[in-house]
């Protein structure tokens, strides 16, 4: 391939040097080896004094009408390094018949370990049982109730949305010892082992809230679930309840999330996405100790990351040499 007819492609995320290197044989790159977040006008002013051909970004970054019409017919291809596609406008996408690469499977292993930890921070109380050592009150107190915690055992678990990552999450709580799992999502699904059919149970997602002890929350942002959870539905859960979100902020309305916690009508909450990201420092929420925040880092583990840059390099290798992408999103019900 010449150089004049060498594809175009904006990296806006810092990537290992091998990826750089296996796409710099394809694509002139338009690509920074800086780990300082991109703004949106910066993009916005790399698109305008290099249109590309493609993108690669991660799902933080917005890909809004604005970005789409400023790079205009020149942009063929969205590769995006993430499993959700929220983050993108899907509709506008089809309009111009830009096709979008993304990275499902790899990093569902990653997402429900870390699902786990959270769950297990939240309720066993971890980060404030840390706080605690380090501000002298380790010994302090003689109640017996002193930093206790929920237990797992014998619970009912309810996860809203049994996709990829929800499956895993059931899979890892199983060895807890815990009752029964309840699910609820678009439709019920099929189980083939005896010891399935009797964990699992499809419900609709207001008896789910109100049966469940610990909620996990690992559906896909959409018009449907955005802020799913509300006023009501925080109202019927049990007071004792916790909730884990590992999928998207907007799921949860996070004022109504807030009163919940501080007037003790759940327990306590866990939360690896927030609206927006980063959360403020100086955010409510952050006030609260029952509620425990951690940065996005769901896919933060090394062989996740590789195998999601791995993907999106494939994708856009694919893509630009006429052959099937390994991962396609389609947006024909955009
Ligand atoms: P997936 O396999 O496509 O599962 C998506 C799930 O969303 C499905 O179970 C689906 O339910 C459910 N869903 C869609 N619309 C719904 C609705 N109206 N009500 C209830 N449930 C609904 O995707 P995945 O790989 O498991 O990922 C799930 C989500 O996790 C992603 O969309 C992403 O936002 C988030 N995520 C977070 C991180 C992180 O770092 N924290 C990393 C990766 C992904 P049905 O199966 O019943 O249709």
């Amino acid at each position: 391939m010449t150089s004049a007819v060498r594809p175009r492609l904006l990296i806006v995320h810092q990537m290992p040097t091998q990826f750089i290197r296996a796409l710099e044989r394809v694509f002139d790159l338009d690509y920074k080896d800086t780990s300082t977040r991109f703004t949106h006008e910066q993009i916005l002013s790399r698109i305008r004094a290099n249109p590309p051909d493609a993108m690669l970004f991660p799902g933080q970054t917005k890909i809004d009408k604005e970005i789409l019409a400023t790079a205009g017919d020149k942009l063929k291809m969205l590769a995006t390094f993430s499993v959700g596609f929220d983050h993108i406008d899907l509709k506008e996408c089809k309009k111009r018949g830009i096709a979008i690469g993304y990275t499902p499977g790899v990093l569902t292993d990653g997402v429900a370990d870390l699902a786990i930890a959270l769950l297990l921070a939240t309720s066993r109380r971890v980060v404030e049982a840390m706080k605690a050592v380090r501000n002298g009150q380790w010994g302090q107190s003689s109640d017996i109730m002193w930093m206790c915690g929920k237990p797992l055992v014998n619970s009912t678990v309810g996860i809203v949305g049994l996709g990829q990552i929800g499956l895993a999450i059931a899979r890892r709580l199983q060895p807890f010892s815990i009752q029964r799992i309840l699910y609820s999502g678009t439709r019920e699904k099929q189980f083939d082992s005896e010891n399935d059919k009797r964990m699992f149970q499809f419900v609709e997602f207001n008896e789910l809230l109100r049966q469940s002890d610990f909620v996990i929350i690992a559906c896909a942002l959409n018009d449907q679930t955005r802020h799913m959870f509300n006023k009501q539905a925080f109202e019927q859960m049990k007071n004792d309840a916790i909730v884990i979100n590992i999928a998207r902020g907007g799921i949860i309305n996070q004022e109504a999330l807030y009163d919940a916690l501080k007037t003790g009508q759940i327990q306590a909450a866990g939360l690896d996405v927030t609206t927006p990201e980063p959360l403020p420092t100086d955010h409510p929420l952050l006030s609260l100790e029952n509620c425990t925040i951690f940065p996005h880092i769901g896919s933060a583990d090394v062989n996740a990351r590789h195998q999601m840059a791995q993907l999106c390099v494939d994708n856009l290798l694919n893509f630009f040499s006429g052959k099937p992408m390994v991962h396609e999103l389609k947006t024909d019900s955009a």
